[in-house]
């Protein structure tokens, strides 16, 4: 299997070069030349573990790793730094299958993937000869950043640099970062918001002053965004898994669809399900939740992206992004492969802020279905899944969970419905409090003796009131000791990474 540019006019390289890379020269994305089919008959994956699955699945797209290789990879990704024996269970609430992605280190579904890009990585570096120390280089607005260190953290061979805003995560967050053990990580705090972070990685990664420095010093730069081909494959994988469990529970029939709604940001995990569709899954629709910053809805629905808005800070704000980096790659999958087309929008894209597709590309998307959820509707949600089925969600699950009862009321399509799961309430403990009537005098009385509650006493009330087990990376956060504690302007992020790695 072979990846090419989204972005056209270049070689095609491996899997494990792709791996390497992150991001193309021509700056497109990896996509594999074909998109395999299911490996297995959903009969013959009927009784498997997550590891047996994601060890058919992830190796159908990086068919250049060798079996031992992959499974290596899966043993080592996949182990009991899950909370959960399953990986991803799935628990059935208000009338849809939610599948928990959240039982790895850091509490959120980028573990899923995070947690076998390292060994994805360093195994693509021994393949290809590859001399150099890796350095990832990430910019984030809460949630990738940790997963990537816990990912990274004392891998041999890799470095990792995690920029943050300052002002722009939660206090549960910041903790966890700049808590994070191993002498090859590093976290910076930005002085200024997520849009500066990621516009100061994107210009260090196209940087050739910059990426000959490090040259000198024997690094490349790579990505654990979901830029990285590395992160998106394993993603479809929980997809595969999710609909043979709904097969053994005798929740679908083989080869009886489903519908997959996915809280959506970059676009990464979304398009995971529609890769699995596409490798042969039985999905009907895939339904993309939005939150208010709803970029992706009304271009499901006009077919022009347009990101000329205001950006509102929500409660769900993994979800707070105005482009989404990953709907470039099924623009390229819907297109014909038009590299040439895709090159043009994406540039439109960075000059107006706007763009609109094709009659043929609006075809393709109509698999997909948007819709968006206010806050207002998303604590309502929290608050009714945890009053009538005693089920606890976080802000960005009850978003899609929101938009799937409007989609079920929109079209009366009442076929089995799966609901990406994408973090522990505890991750953003204060809005989920609030939404269930904790308020702040009650957590005051609960936790901390009348003073000012902190992000930390918000987990503990949330866990005395609901009796929900807070997972073991979130417990007593503010007492672990902080070992990160750089601060830098967000024209000095080159000098940061020079620092670091000096
Ligand atoms: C990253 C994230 C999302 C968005 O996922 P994308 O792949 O970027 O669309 C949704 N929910 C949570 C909790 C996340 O951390």
């Amino acid at each position: 299997m072979k990846y090419e540019s989204t972005r056209g006019g270049l070689e095609k390289i491996t899997g494990a070069e792709a791996i390497i890379k992150g991001i193309a020269d021509d700056k497109g994305l990896y996509v594999p030349v074909q998109i395999p089919g299911l490996p297995l008959s959903i009969k013959e994956m009927e009784g498997m573990s997550y590891q047996q699955i994601a060890y058919e699945i992830i190796h159908a797209f990086f068919d250049d790793y060798t079996e031992n290789e992959m499974k290596a990879c899966i043993d080592g990704a996949y182990d009991s730094k899950f909370e959960a024996e399953e990986i991803a269970p799935l628990t059935e609430a208000g009338g849809a299958w939610f599948l928990e992605l959240y039982h790895g280190k850091t509490a959120a579904f980028k573990d899923m993937a995070l947690s076998i890009l390292p060994y994805l990585m360093t195994t693509a570096c021994r393949k290809v000869g590859e001399k150099d120390k890796i350095c990832i280089l990430t910019a984030t607005s809460g949630d990738t950043g940790k997963a990537a260190l816990e990912g990274f953290a004392k891998v041999d061979g890799t470095e990792i640099i995690v920029f943050y805003p300052e002002n722009g995560v939660s206090q549960v967050q910041e903790r966890q970062m700049v808590s994070q053990e191993g002498e090859n990580t590093h976290v910076v705090a930005i002085k200024g918001n997520f849009d500066d972070a990621q516009t100061g990685v994107k210009k260090i990664f196209s940087d050739d002053e910059m990426k000959e420095k490090l040259a000198r010093r024997g690094i490349k730069l790579s990505s654990a965004n979901s830029i990285n081909i590395g992160r998106l494959v394993p993603q479809v994988a929980y997809y595969v898994y999710a609909y043979v469990k709904l097969v053994e529970k005798g929740a679908v029939k083989e080869g009886e669809p489903v519908n997959i709604t996915v809280p959506t940001g970059n676009f990464g995990n979304i398009l995971a399900a529609y890769l699995a569709k596409e490798m042969g899954l039985p999905v009907k629709k895939l339904i993309c939740a939005s939150n208010e910053n709803k970029v992706l809805t009304d271009f499901i629905r006009t077919g022009t992206y347009d990101a000329r808005r205001e950006f509102h800070l929500t409660s769900s704000p993994s979800m707070d992004i105005l482009i989404s980096s990953n709907l470039e790659r099924l623009l390229f999958l819907l297109s014909g492969r038009d590299g040439h087309n895709i090159r043009n929008l994406m540039e439109s894209l960075d000059r107006e802020k706007v763009y609109s597709v094709s009659d043929e590309i609006k075809e393709g998307m109509k698999d997909f279905y948007g819709g968006f959820c206010t806050e207002e509707d998303t604590a309502k949600t929290i608050a009714s899944l945890w009053q009538e089925e005693k089920y606890l969600t976080d802000t960005h699950t009850a978003v899609a969970y929101k938009v799937y009862r409007d989609y079920v009321k929109e079209t009366g399509d009442e076929t089995p419905a799966i609901i990406a799961s994408t973090a522990s309430a505890y991750k953003f403990a204060p809005s989920v409090a609030s939404a269930c009537g904790i308020d702040d005098e009650r957590v005051k009385s609960l936790t901390c003796a009348g003073t000012e509650p902190t992000g930390f006493d918000y987990v503990r009330a949330l866990e005395k009131v609901t009796g929900v087990k807070v997972p073991s990376g979130l417990k007593d956060l503010d007492t672990k000791p902080v070992l990160h504690n750089k601060v830098c302007g967000k024209d000095q992020m080159e000098n940061a990474v020079l620092e670091a790695l000096d």
